[in-house]
């Protein structure tokens, strides 16, 4: 499924397609999945059923490369000293704060958000809202849930909560576009500010694949505006 590089910590150079009949990209982007711990495979995995080219991110040098990159779940506080431990806290912050598309899955979540109830440690502190871990109880409480999905077209989206955190409040300016229910007052379980997006399920457990193209599509988007302004002056100019 996914290459085996998953204890080595070695530099890995070699962009890895993952490409499993799902619909084929242009290949101009390159998305990136954190791979320090948690299931960074299966989103790697997820990510070719959509067609996109991707790079698992343990280095700054492969965190350069890449057109948007997904924090997976795992244990936030693990990934939390992982990111410090390998020099990539900052790098990050630093791309977010320049527009790189970053989504983060349930531990991603966590680490995403300003505000985190009982993480003993610094997140990216990124988007504003506040999220509190571990929130429905304990492992056995995790759970599954149909979600209506009016923002992603199409169906109930069917969501996987695994010790999922909760996002207690966000602030203005951040678009819910999922809801562990139907109602407006029901609580946000997928979030959007600009270019960061935040679930606190997991959406490379199922099938449906629409968080997955969503995604592919901002950093399409990311990649364009970046590419366009890096094209020097048209002709006619006078460097
Ligand atoms: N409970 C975990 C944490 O706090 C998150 C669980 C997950 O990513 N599935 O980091």
């Amino acid at each position: 499924m996914v290459n085996g590089t998953r204890e080595g910590m070695e530099l890995v150079t070699e962009l890895t397609t993952h490409s499993t009949g799902g619909a084929e990209r242009s290949g101009s982007v390159v998305v990136g999945v954190l791979a320090l711990q948690g299931d960074f495979a299966e989103h790697a995995a997820a990510l070719g059923r959509v067609g996109a080219d991707v790079l698992e991110v343990r280095t700054v040098e492969e965190l350069k490369r890449v057109d948007g990159l997904i924090i997976p779940g795992g244990e936030s506080t693990t990934i939390a000293r992982l990111m410090i431990a390998y020099g990539l806290r900052e790098p990050i912050i630093e791309r977010a704060r320049a527009g790189l598309p970053i989504w983060g899955t349930c531990a991603g979540a966590i680490l995403l958000a300003e505000e985190i109830v009982t993480l003993d440690r610094p997140g990216l502190n990124l988007v504003p809202m506040t999220v509190e871990r571990n929130a429905y109880g304990r492992q056995i409480d995790s759970f599954e849930a149909d979600l209506s999905s009016r923002e992603l077209g199409g169906g109930p989206l069917h969501a996987i909560f695994i010790r999922a955190p909760r996002i207690r409040s966000v602030a203005e300016g951040v678009e819910v576009l999922l809801r562990l229910g139907a109602e407006q007052e029901h609580e946000p379980v997928a979030v959007q500010c600009d270019s960061l997006m935040a679930t606190t399920f997991h959406p490379e457990l199922t099938d449906d694949t629409r968080l997955h193209e969503r995604f592919v599509g901002m950093c399409e988007a990311y990649a364009a505006a970046d590419a366009s302004r890096s094209v020097p002056a048209a002709a006619g100019g006078s460097g």
